[in-house]
This record gives C-alpha cells, sequence and structure tokens, in this order.
C-alpha cells in the first residue's frame, strides 16, 4: 500500500532508527492501539481495563499462543474447527496442545453455501468448556460468511453449552472493505459479555505478509480486569519459549498507522478499494461464465466475500483444468480471487468452461 512504502523509506532514512529488541510481548504502542482496531475505541471491555493486546508473529502466532494458554493455564481440551477450514489450524491447535481436534460443518456443497443447520447441530452437541474457533470475515477457504442472525443463534448456543469462543480474525476489513463492519460479530458477543480471544493479523488487511505482525487480543468478562496482569505474565512465558520477541519492523508500520488518523484514513481508503477490485473481478468472472453459456449456476462467485471462493468443481475437472489449461486451484477449488485480474480473466473463465463442458 502506498502509505506503507512512504513509511518504509522514512524509516530507511532515519538513522536513529532503532534495532533493539521489542519485549516479550512486543510494542506497547502496538499493543494498546491494535485491540482498539478489533473490538472499537469506544469498547467497554477496553475502558473498564478488562480486555488487552499481546503482539505476536501474525495471526498465525496470537492462534499459537492463545491455543497454548487455554490448554497449559484453563486445562481446555478440545477444539472445533470448521470443516473445511485454513489448513493450518489443526497443525497450530495440535501443536498448541490440544488433545482432542474436532470439526463443525460449515460448507454445503448442494447450495454453495454455509450449512448453517449442520454448524448448530455439531456445536450444540460440543462438549462443554470446548473452543470453538470461529473466523470472523471473509472465511478461508470458502469465501462464505455468517450473517448476524447466525452469529446470534451461535452465541446462544456457545452460551448455553459454556464454549469458549476463540475468533480468527486473519481478514478484517477484506470482507466489506470497512473494518468497523467486518469486526461487528467480535463487537457483538463482547457486548453480549463472553469472555473471548481474538487472533488478529495485518498480513491481508495492511499487506504486510512478511513482517509478520499480529496481535493475540484477549477480553475477560465484567469485574475480571486484575486478572489481566496474571493473564500478561503467563503469556511472556509462552512467547519467550517460542521466540522470545516479536518482530519489530512491522509493528513499527503498524503502530504508526494506527495512531495517526491521516494514515488511517489512508488504510480504509486502500482496503475499499481493495475490496472493490476483488469484487469487480468475481463480477468480471460471473458474467463471462455467462456469456459463454458455461453449464451451473455461477451466483455463489459473486455472493461470496473476501479474497476466497470456492468454485465448486470436481477434483477431475480441477486435475483437468491444471493439466490442460495450467489453471492452479487450492485444494476443493478454491480460487483466490486477488490473483486475477483484467489481464488473466478471460483464460481463466475459458479455461473453467472448457473444463466444465
Ligand atoms: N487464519 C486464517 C484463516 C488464514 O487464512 C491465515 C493465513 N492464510 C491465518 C490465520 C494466518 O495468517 P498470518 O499468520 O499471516 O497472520
Amino acid at each position: 500500500m502506498p502509505f506503507v512504502k512512504e513509511l518504509e523509506q522514512e524509516f530507511a532514512s532515519d538513522p536513529k532508527f532503532n534495532h533493539e529488541y521489542l519485549w516479550f510481548l512486543g510494542m506497547d504502542t502496538f499493543n494498546k492501539r491494535a485491540p482498539e482496531v478489533i473490538l472499537g475505541k469506544g469498547s467497554s471491555a477496553l475502558l473498564e481495563g478488562r480486555a488487552f493486546g499481546a503482539q505476536t508473529v501474525s495471526g498465525t502466532g496470537a492462534l499459537r499462543m492463545g491455543a497454548e494458554f487455554l490448554v497449559r493455564h484453563l486445562h481446555y481440551n478440545t477444539v472445533y474447527l470448521s470443516a473445511p477450514t485454513w489448513d493450518n489450524h489443526p497443525l497450530v491447535f495440535g501443536y498448541g496442545g490440544f488433545k482432542d481436534i474436532r470439526s463443525y460443518r460449515y460448507w454445503n456443497p448442494a447450495s454453495k453455501s454455509v450449512d448453517f443447520d449442520g454448524l448448530l447441530e455439531d456445536i450444540g452437541k460440543a462438549p462443554e468448556n470446548s473452543v470453538i474457533v470461529l473466523q470472523l470475515a471473509a472465511h478461508n477457504p470458502t469465501g462464505c460468511d455468517l450473517t448476524q442472525e447466525q452469529w446470534t443463534e451461535i452465541a446462544n448456543v456457545m452460551e448455553k453449552r459454556n464454549l469458549f469462543p476463540f475468533i480468527d480474525a486473519a481478514y478484517q476489513g477484506v470482507a466489506t472493505g470497512d473494518l468497523d463492519r467486518d469486526a461487528q460479530p467480535v463487537r457483538y458477543l463482547v457486548q453480549r459479555g463472553f469472555e473471548l480471544f481474538v487472533a488478529q493479523s495485518f498480513s491481508k488487511n495492511m499487506g504486510l505478509y512478511g513482517e509478520r505482525v499480529g496481535c493475540l487480543t484477549v477480553v475477560l468478562g465484567k469485574g475480571r480486569a486484575q486478572d489481566a496482569t496474571n493473564i500478561i505474565s503467563q503469556l511472556k512465558l509462552i512467547a519467550r519459549a517460542l521466540y522470545a520477541n516479536p518482530a519489530k519492523y512491522g509493528a513499527e508500520i503498524v503502530s504508526r498507522v494506527l495512531s495517526d488518523p491521516a494514515l488511517m484514513e489512508e488504510w480504509k481508503k486502500c482496503l475499499t478499494e481493495m475490496v472493490h477490485r476483488i469484487r469487480a473481478m468475481r463480477t468480471r468472472l460471473k458474467e463471462k461464465l455467462h456469456l459463454l453459456g458455461t453449464p451451473g449456476n455461477w451466483d455463489h462467485i459473486t455472493k461470496q466475500i473476501g479474497m476466497f471462493s470456492y468454485l465448486g468443481l470436481t477434483s477431475c475437472q480441477m486435475e483437468y483444468i491444471r493439466v490442460t489449461h495450467h489453471v492452479h486451484l487450492g485444494s476443493a477449488s478454491r480460487i483466490n480471487m486477488s490473483g486475477l485480474t483484467y489481464m488473466n480473466i478471460d483464460r481463466v473463465a475459458g479455461a473453467i468452461h472448457d473444463t466444465v463442458t
């Protein structure tokens, strides 16, 4: 993003740029600002001192550190992931110490949308004190998000069965282009009084993939602010044992952006542009398939949201499109929409058409 490049030039030309280690849980400014992005500046949890952030090695680090804390200190044993999910989730939670890794249904191949009945049934049967990992927005890999009504129903079940929400916010802003709108489900859960963890990532929404900037945001229940000190000291030990100190450079960039209203505006503008471009590609791909007369219904391409879509091709068709057209898709025909451009979209549509017919 252009404002990131400008900040980098500024850092590069600053002879006093500090190359010291950060402390175990990262930069103070970052830890103050990142939770505001996800919970909202006026969040009562933040104002009451019962929510705080710990800088991590991106979203993956936040998931891993949160998982280890839940197992080591709160003795959780069972975690539920969506089926399908980001393929690293089972590994992260497994190495984090969870012995019992289960899944809840998420994708309905017939409707090419969320299998909500299946989801509710599965988490409704989860043993009490299970951890439920829920992707906040722009679900990877299906591109299908939950509606507010669905979040409400999930919250009802989680409350009734004493389940712990672990929110994976790897794509905040990438679903609708609006950081606040995408964060709504977390804010709703906090408002309902849930204690929860959020794994935040700035990889996608600020284009800082390699810099590894993330945050484990912890929200405690009402009246439990005094527990923050103990939790922080245990998180410090986990961070020390994993990598000692998180990375500084990306956190400097993100902290500057989050502390400067003008840079925040620039960031929001870039996010909107990014999301509009991806939406334009979705529309164009669907139109192109209609124009070609490709059999099947392709409405899911524009109904799905964020960077990914499940096209709904069979494994046989995926093999054909790869070998014949050299169009490479993720497993279960996941397409990364941000890889489509006006230069290659006609070729991709043509390849899908040929494969399906
Ligand atoms: N969660 C999900 C759902 C993801 O797709 C990813 C990255 N692909 C991550 C977490 C972690 O991303 P990072 O470590 O780059 O923040």
